[in-house]
């Protein structure tokens, strides 16, 4: 494309008008948060790493928590894992969790206690990609790196006209090289919030305000009235569609049966009420027949149907369990790569089946001592709406 190197066509002078044009709007206009008020490392990771794939608003009061549970890098190479879990708990993503206390447990033992001061050492960090590197190098040590993320891309990629792909991986290496050239070799830390504030603020991704834009005299696609044509990005794969059946079963004493998720992998050792998989045929013949079923308006269980009777492959581990003839609704939950459909049945257990480890019964009041996932909040949800109704 013509105009891909267009960054390099910017005279020194025209780069520092720029560069301070930028900075005095940051400097004006930064948005006030609980992780500029310093200078802080530590403050800075664990601020970046919530902010991926989540809302500044979202992480505020998660930012807040964890700060009061684990105050430095040595409470969190400590801390407990159900601990770390609940601080995490409802902003998806855990292995990022994960992989900052195994993170934290690396500086207290390769980097004596302290956050590592070069992009290189800080990218040897568990869970430490280009981005996060960049953002704690330049804010906290003021090393000129750049911090590209999707925001940043869209900013850059509509500055310059840049018409790389942003969805492909090899398309970076395009936007590291115009960012090196832009980015301020003095203030890279206020250089790199300043993008970040733009792009979520004005350079936003359907309609960018460029009539209050800082470096709107700068910006090719501006002047050729082409803002909306970038960035250019192929489509996303689709999540792959997983379907399960969904069981809170209830015991005589009010409480529910909880099972934690195994050790490795998806929401490894949360807890969920148990779901069980099924084939999407499977489950869009439960979703029709029971939908249609004339007992649906009935919560009534004095002549109890049992759903497991019918379907004797769906939670045979519960043969004890009295099912409701009805579904309490549907939950859907997108993961990054995997959509779960959850249909959620409610059943009573008579009697009390014994533990075994990767089971808990557990009363209402007692929830907030396990870690939920989604998906288990908003099967949650549905029992609390079923049940609000009917009492
Ligand atoms: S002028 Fe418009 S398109 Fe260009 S950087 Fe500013 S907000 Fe984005």
């Amino acid at each position: 494309m013509k105009n891909e190197k267009y960054w390099e066509t910017w005279s020194d002078n025209e780069l520092q008008a720029f560069q301070e044009a930028f900075i005095t709007w940051y400097e004006k206009e930064k948005r006030n948060l609980p992780w500029r008020v310093n200078l802080d490392p530590y403050r800075i990771w664990i601020s970046e790493i919530m902010l991926q794939q989540t809302r500044v608003d979202t992480v505020i009061d998660y930012y807040y928590r964890f700060m009061e549970w684990f105050p430095t890098i040595k409470d969190l190479a400590e801390a407990p894992d159900d601990r770390l879990l609940k601080a995490w708990e409802g902003l998806g993503y855990y292995s990022r969790a994960r992989n900052l206390k195994v993170a934290a447990q690396q500086i207290m033992t390769e980097f004596d206690g302290q956050m590592p001061k070069t992009i290189e050492e800080i990218r040897q960090l568990k869970g430490i990609g280009p981005y996060t590197a960049g953002a704690i190098g330049s804010i906290a040590f003021q090393i000129p790196e750049p911090a590209i993320d999707g925001n940043v891309m869209r900013v850059v990629s509509r500055l310059f006209e840049i018409s790389d792909d942003i969805a492909k991986p090899s398309s970076r290496k395009v936007f590291e090289a115009a960012m090196y050239k832009i980015i301020d070799q003095y203030r890279p830390g206020d250089f790199n919030q300043a993008m970040m504030d733009l792009g979520s603020s004005i350079c936003t991704p359907t309609s960018p305000k460029c009539e209050e834009c800082p470096i709107q005299s700068y910006c090719l696609s501006y002047k050729n009235n082409t803002m909306t044509n970038f960035p250019v990005k192929s489509k996303k794969m689709k999540p792959k569609d997983v379907y399960y059946i969904g069981g809170i079963i209830e015991n005589n004493q009010q409480e529910f049966l909880l099972e934690q998720r195994d050790p490795k992998g998806l929401l490894a050792n949360m807890w969920l009420f148990p779901i069980a998989e099924v084939s999407k045929d499977r489950f869009e013949f439960l979703q029709k027949m029971l939908i249609k079923d004339d007992q649906q308006l009935s919560l009534d269980f004095e002549e109890p149907l049992l759903v497991a009777e019918e379907n004797p492959e769906i939670f045979e581990d519960y043969s004890q369990v009295v099912w409701q003839k009805r579904t309490l609704g549907e939950v859907t939950h997108i993961f990054s790569h995997l959509k779960w459909h959850i249909l959620v049945f409610y059943g009573r257990q008579t009697g009390l089946t014994a533990k075994n480890e990767n089971q808990a019964w557990a009363t209402k009041e007692t929830f907030s001592n396990y870690v939920f996932p989604k998906p288990q909040q908003k099967m949650l949800d549905l029992y609390k709406q079923e049940f609000r109704k009917k009492e």
